[in-house]
């Protein structure tokens, strides 16, 4: 009961890449990077097992950010002249690689990583590949000119990684759609449909993460805006309670969306957010503890999960350290408040 885990990403040690940058400069180059990210993996293996969390990630210390970590691996973008777009509905301007040509895979995208994990833990591993939805929201399309349609290009592209990370494997397979709240009726009516392309044919335990994004200004400026209530998952978890996808991950602490839209998720797993990556104040378990409770109110306890808000990438390790503790603690005296 209360599985605990984290949306996905971890900061980097500063021996790896530059720190609490969400596209960080890498420290080595060649070998000297290949071992140093094999290094932060399994350190990062080892911190969230000392601080007892139930699922483990490789903490992304191998992709510099969680979409172009991706997308650098696929044959038909164009990676040296990069250009500059607003992405998330104009929220940030980034620096995007443009897609010129049909997409392909060059070869696997996370082996490495994924297998060094699995080698190196036996608990529940979990794995993140970005959203085809996100994806293209984070790219510049010079081909297809046809959003659904590059989508689904990219959706079969993830379900090829996604079907050789399950045989490497790997027990839950997560997407990242931050886009999902940024672009609330085309989610529901095509992003669940290419996420349900992309998690085609696996039998592993399958999930997608939706948030208001990382803890940078751009994203804790734009939450302003959104009001008292925020209602973007009413508008697409409808249409994921009716897919295939196993597990929602959600941010709930801290966050103005009404917990009654949890409900929404009838018969899915819920990995709720009770911990805020937009803050570097440590939670205490007994708010932990209580988000859970709050949770409990709309989600049955066999499917509930806590989980970070977010990806804690851009935060400071030590913050980053004592978070995972305040998660496993506060959901260790969940169990003790709210069990049998
Ligand atoms: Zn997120």
């Amino acid at each position: 009961m209360f599985d605990t885990a984290i949306a996905g990403s971890l900061p980097k040690p500063a021996w790896l890449a530059e720190t609490e940058k969400l596209w960080p400069q890498w420290k080595a180059q060649g070998p000297e990077l290949q071992q140093a990210k094999a290094d932060a993996t399994l350190l990062w293996i080892k911190a969230q097992e000392d601080a007892g969390l139930d699922v483990i990630g490789d903490g992304e210390q191998a992709r510099q950010h969680f979409v172009h970590g991706f997308v650098e691996q696929v044959e038909g973008i164009d990676f040296e002249h990069k250009v500059t777009m607003g992405i998330r509905n104009n929220r940030y301007d980034a620096q995007v690689p443009q897609v010129v040509a049909p997409l392909r895979l060059k070869g696997r995208v996370h082996a490495f990583e994924a297998q060094l994990a699995r080698k190196h833990t036996k608990k529940k591993l979990k794995f993140t590949l970005p959203g085809p939805m996100t994806i293209v929201d984070t790219v510049a399309d010079r081909y297809y000119g046809d959003k659904v349609k590059m989508a689904m290009a990219f959706a079969e592209l993830l379900n090829q990684e996604a079907l050789a990370l399950q045989a490497d494997g790997v027990d839950i397979i997560q997407f990242d759609e931050p886009a999902f709240n940024v672009y609330m009726q085309d989610a529901a009516d095509w992003g669940v449909a290419a996420l349900e392309v992309a998690a085609r044919g696996l039998t592993c335990t399958t999930a997608v993460h939706i948030c208001y994004g990382y803890g940078i200004k751009a994203n804790v400026d734009w939450k302003q805006t959104l009001g008292e209530e925020w209602r973007q998952y009413e508008q697409v978890f409808p249409a994921l309670a009716k897919s295939s996808i196993d597990q929602v991950s959600l941010e709930c602490f801290h966050s103005h969306v009404p917990p009654e839209l949890m409900q929404l998720l009838e018969g899915k797993d819920v990995m709720v957010g009770v911990i805020d990556v937009a803050s570097d104040v440590i939670e205490t378990p007994e708010q932990v503890a209580d988000t859970i409770g709050l949770a409990l109110k709309y989600v049955p306890r066999q499917h509930l999960i806590a989980c970070t808000n977010c990806g804690l990438a851009p935060m400071s390790r030590e913050v980053a350290m004592a978070k995972l503790e305040a998660l496993a603690q506060g959901a260790a005296l969940a169990r003790q408040r709210y069990g049998a």
